[in-house]
């Protein structure tokens, strides 16, 4: 019989790691990253959970230009590999591609699922960005890959595959902006489709866009429907002064309009804002004791990398020093 220490141990359908972390970082997009290295460094035994998208959001940025240190901008990709090279040389290993399924914060030791399997640790930042929003509209559903997308630098190169390659970006936001730059290479004709009198994203990004002859911007149409058998042959518009409606042509769809916080794992487990944020206080403590909140996820004014980097700084230097108030026995 083996004596080496068992890593884990069955209870009833579950399997419970036996390794005690100090610091669990559910996330690794620019705020979980930086946590889990500042975790790190602050000697903490920390575990990252990251789920499908190491790097986050971010990876699929056409041109990041506003962080600081790269003039002339860098592509997000590339940034979110540097990103992780400095944790894998500062921590010694990846996030583990694994999303949590729910959580217990109701006892000292914090309890973190991956579905049947159990992880324990005394303190826990949460730090699971956003996702994109959906229209909710009939059609995008059913014909969610066969010709409705949500993420341009995943999808683009299909438009290559298309006979046609009209394309519409519906959104009038930072979002829907990128999204239209990054088919631009791809598509024949692309057009944003804006509720809007005007869109509202940064006027650089808007007079980028119009700088190609492919580009287009239909503004006071909202999509009531995504029409097509096999694949998207046309969107049904009202107008949103006249209430008319009218169809529009297009081979793709990609929406952009906007994201919301990943939290349905939480099943009410932390407060969260009327449309679904972490509440946290000024030092991203969150309304159960030893679980904090980092980026996107929280209710914050700005959601960028460069505050979602500060947020995980700041969270993992928050449960450190709650680390150090501990008494030694965990009750
Ligand atoms: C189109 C677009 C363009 C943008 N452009 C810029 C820009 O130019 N400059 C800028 O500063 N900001 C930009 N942003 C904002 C920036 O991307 C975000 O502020 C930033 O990515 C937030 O980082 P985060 O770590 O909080 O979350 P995210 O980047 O969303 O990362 C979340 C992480 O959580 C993980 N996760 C999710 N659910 C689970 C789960 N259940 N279990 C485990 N892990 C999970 C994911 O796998 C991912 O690793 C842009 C955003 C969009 C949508």
């Amino acid at each position: 019989m083996s004596c080496s220490r068992r890593s884990s141990f069955e209870m009833g359908k579950r399997t419970v790691n036996t390794e005690l972390y100090d610091l669990l970082v559910i996330g690794a997009g620019p705020s979980g990253l930086t946590a889990g290295i500042y975790g790190h460094r602050a000697g903490l035994k920390v575990l990252m959970i990251g789920g499908y998208a190491p790097g986050g959001q971010v990876t699929h940025h056409y041109n990041v230009e506003n962080y600081p240190g790269f003039p002339g901008g860098i592509t997000g990709a590339e940034l979110m590999t540097r990103w992780l090279k400095q944790l894998i040389d500062e921590v010694g290993e990846m996030p583990r591609p694994s999303s949590v399924t729910s959580v217990d914060f109701s006892n000292r030791i914090k309890e973190v699922y991956v579905n049947d399997d159990v992880f324990r640790a005394k303190a826990v930042i949460v730090a699971t960005g956003s996702k994109p929003r959906r229209l909710e509209v009939p059609g995008e559903s059913r014909l969610e890959g066969k010709g409705v997308f949500f993420c341009a630098t995943c999808d683009a190169p299909l438009l290559r595959t298309m006979s046609s390659r009209r394309a519409a970006v519906i959104g009038g936001g930072d979002t829907a902006f990128h999204t239209a730059m990054a088919l631009l290479p791809h598509a024949e004709l692309v057009t944003v489709i804006t509720r809007g009198s005007e869109p509202r994203a940064k006027p650089a990004l808007i007079q980028r866009l119009q700088q190609s002859q492919k580009a287009s911007i239909l503004v006071q149409r909202s999509v009531t429907e995504i029409i097509g058998e096999q694949g998207v042959t046309c969107l049904s518009l009202q107008n949103t002064e006249t209430k008319n409606f009218e169809t529009f042509g297009v081979d793709a769809v990609f929406v952009g309009v906007g994201q919301s916080p990943v939290t349905e794992f939480l099943d009410g487990k932390l407060e969260l804002t009327a449309s679904g944020f972490i509440i946290t206080d000024a030092r991203l403590n969150t309304s159960a004791l030893g679980v904090f909140a980092a980026g996107d996820v929280r209710d914050t004014p700005l959601r960028q990398i460069l505050t979602a980097a500060a947020d995980g700084a700041l969270a993992a230097q928050t449960a450190a020093d709650y680390l150090r108030m501990l008494p030694d026995k965990p009750q």
